[in-house]
């Protein structure tokens, strides 16, 4: 077994508050990998149970389980899945770290309330994922990989036919149609799930380069007639298209999926609301018994619209799932990727036994620390050009 260094950083975990959360911000083989970089963890009682991670799970990999208020007095960094409520702030001392999805592209108040208490946050929306240092960090890929797995699965749960093409003795069924629009992370994780189940899938980004990953599973690509190939955004990103061109995806969305049982939709644009890619008509116009699952339902709204978060609306016969939360459903395999990222964030910080934000320049845009809440300005200056 490695060698565990002496401990001079604490990590704590909490229990989730969120009633819609199961995942947890640490796992026992994890606590065991921070022990070998000189960090112990101290984990709130009961705080994996949900996750499939016992108390004494933790002990054996030689966490200490205690109270929240006594994990919040020890640590000297605590990782996050939701972003700690107002309660829980209040409640940390100046110093701090505080590990998480922030929302600092869309709440600057929040990240002021953090730097104002003179905490240090990482906030994990803003790693830059494609330096390849902070892609074992990156938490957005390893949970939209669950959530677009999850998302099939949820589909198929709640769709009333089978997905694949069936010859019994009583005649032959066909297969499936579902069509993925979003083809990032998530999206390509749901083709491969569908395929898997048997469904026949198309998928459409808006991302030129997606064509080629969508076919290389197997997958169609859906021609919509329109050419968006110009705007390709920062990173690899989809840009945030027009009004006008945001019109014309819609009405071509919504005629081509007419002819589709099962949608699943994923498509985001970092710091802006997520777009509208089916509206209401489209959803009127698809066949009883379909199923669309909007993985991006927010409360800023989602890509299908009248979509809300947490709920199934059933109208005309079709069912429209809005559910951001997927990977908290597979709770176990999705915690134990994202305390690896969170872990790995921790580690970076960590030089000569102390935690410094000082001492790497490649992640300073996602550190938000006093004096320099971290430009949620470029998006907030996209939400009113959005409104
Ligand atoms: P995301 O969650 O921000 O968006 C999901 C998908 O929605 C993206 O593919 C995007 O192009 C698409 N989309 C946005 N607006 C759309 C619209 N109007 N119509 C249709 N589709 C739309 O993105 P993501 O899934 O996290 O990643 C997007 C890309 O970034 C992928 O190509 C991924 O491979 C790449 N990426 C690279 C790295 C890296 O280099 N390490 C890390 C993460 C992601």
């Amino acid at each position: 077994m490695a060698e565990q260094k002496e401990a001079t950083v604490t990590f704590g975990v909490l229990n989730e508050t969120s009633d819609t959360e199961s995942r947890v911000a640490l796992t026992p083989d994890i606590v065991t990998r921070l022990g070998r970089n000189g960090i112990s963890c101290i984990i709130e009682s009961g705080a994996g149970n949900a996750a499939e991670y016992t108390d004494e799970d933790y002990k054996a990999a030689g966490a200490t389980v205690a109270s929240r208020d006594e994990v919040i007095a020890t640590a000297d960094a605590l990782g996050f899945i939701d972003r700690p409520s107002a309660e829980t702030v209040a409640k940390l001392k100046a110093g701090q770290w505080v590990i998480g999805m922030l929302g600092s592209f869309t709440d600057t108040a929040y990240v002021e309330s953090l730097s104002n208490a003179g905490l240090v946050g990482v906030a994990i929306e803003k790693l830059p994922r494609q330096l390849s240092s902070a892609q074992s960090m990156d938490e957005m890929t390893s949970q939209n990989s669950v959530m677009g797995y999850k998302a099939a699965i949820t589909a198929a749960n709640a769709y009333g036919a089978f997905l694949p093409m069936m010859t019994t003795a009583a005649g032959t069924i066909r297969p499936a149609k579902a069509l993925v629009l979003g083809a990032g992370i998530a999206g390509l994780q749901a083709i491969g799930t569908l395929k898997r189940l048997g469904a026949v899938v198309t998928a459409y980004d808006v991302r030129p380069a997606s064509q080629g990953e969508v076919e290389s599973l197997g997958a169609k690509f859906l021609d919509l007639g329109l050419d968006f190939s110009k705007g390709q955004g920062e990173g690899g990103y989809a840009r945030a298209l027009s009004a006008e061109e945001q019109a014309q995806q819609q009405a071509a969305v919504d005629e081509k999926a007419a002819g589709f049982d099962i949608i699943i939709t994923t498509a985001k644009v970092p710091g802006r609301k997520p777009p509208v890619l089916l509206t209401a008509a489209g959803v009127k116009g698809l066949k009883r018994g379909a199923v669309i699952v909007d993985c991006a339902a927010s409360d800023l709204g989602g890509n299908v619209e009248g979509s809300a978060v947490g709920e199934q609306v059933t109208e005309g016969g079709v069912k429209l799932i809005g559910a951001p939360y997927l990977a908290s459903g597979v709770a176990t395999t999705a915690s134990n990727l994202l305390s690896r990222n969170v872990a790995d964030i921790l580690v970076h910080f960590v030089r000569d036994g102390k935690l410094g934000q000082d001492l790497t320049e490649e992640l300073d845009d996602a550190l938000v620390v006093a004096g320099r809440a971290a430009a949620p300005a470029a998006a907030a200056d996209a939400e009113k050009s959005e409104k």
